[in-house]
């Protein structure tokens, strides 16, 4: 149990794929703290995992949830609503792109490959906080999501995943804007390369991690647990007065010139 005390607190927690997701590295720190848990997958194929994962939390429960399927978003709404009637925590470690738009020329990015990327890597951030807006709002809330450096920066074959990040952090500065008077707090995260199944699709991602290790400041790379704290962090009372803002958790490369 950690210092923090999230007892009595409720927490939507989207986008845990297996155990080395990142937002399952905040689940497990948000129920360490006591908060009761509601883990959300993607499609049938990774329901007994997440099952798996969810049963070692207690009095967590699952459900599936595409989030380019609004009726999908609002069932786990109602279920919500029915098990709990309010929720004080929201964590968005959602984002995908096809293989082929994450390699090669950006310039030649399709449109529909481009729509996809932004509408579920960064759209469903904005969706799903206006869904659950209701519940939400009952007690006021914090809600975070997961980006990366690439949304200000170019990155080798991050391409539309980087435009992708750019809108995300700009979208959790205008939702914190807007949902700052009804105490929700909106921040991102940004994390440095954590060798998760997402990870892996970005092409010369190995390489990453290495160059990432050497240079820097702190001389590695971040772990899945510091996510999983500084997640934390943000969404409990120790942050109360942050909102709008991208919290680096990178050992320090986004500082870096060369
Ligand atoms: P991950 O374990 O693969 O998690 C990504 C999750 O997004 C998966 O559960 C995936 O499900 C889900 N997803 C994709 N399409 C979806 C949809 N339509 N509806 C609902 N969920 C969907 O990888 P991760 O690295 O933890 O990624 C979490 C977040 O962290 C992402 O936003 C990522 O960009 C960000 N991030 C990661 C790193 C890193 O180095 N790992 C660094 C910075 C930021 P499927 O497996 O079914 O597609």
């Amino acid at each position: 149990m950690y210092n923090i005390d999230m007892r009595g607190k409720h927490a939507l927690v989207m986008g845990v794929a297996n155990h080395r997701s990142l937002a399952w590295a905040i689940a497990e720190c948000l129920s360490k703290a006591g908060a009761r848990i509601c883990l959300t997958y993607a499609h049938e194929r990774l329901k007994g995992t997440v099952e798996e994962l969810a049963a070692t939390l207690p009095h967590a429960f699952v459900t599936e949830c595409d989030v380019t399927k609004d009726y999908e978003i609002d069932e786990v709404a109602k279920k919500i609503a029915g098990r709990w009637g309010s929720l004080e925590m929201l964590v968005h470690g959602i984002a995908f792109a096809r293989k082929e738009d994450l390699e090669g020329s950006f310039l030649k990015t399709p449109r529909e490959g481009f729509q996809l990327a932004l509408d579920v890597s960064a759209y469903s951030f904005i969706n799903v906080t206006n869904r659950m807006l209701p519940l939400l709002e009952k007690n006021g809330a914090s809600v975070i999501t997961l980006s990366y450096l690439a949304a200000n920066r170019a990155i080798p074959n991050y391409n539309v995943m980087g435009s992708a990040k750019a809108v995300l952090e700009q979208a959790t500065r205008q939702m914190a804007y807007e949902l700052g008077p009804k105490g929700i707090r909106v921040n991102a995260l940004s994390a440095g390369p954590v060798n998760t199944l997402a990870a892996r699709g970005i092409r010369g991602f190995t390489d990453m991690l290495k160059e990432h290790s050497g240079a820097a400041p702190l001389e590695r790379n971040i772990t899945k647990e510091e996510v999983g704290t500084s997640g934390l962090f943000l969404l409990s009372d120790l942050a109360s007065g942050i909102t709008g803002t991208t919290l680096y958790v990178d050992a320090g490369w986004h500082i870096l010139g060369m």
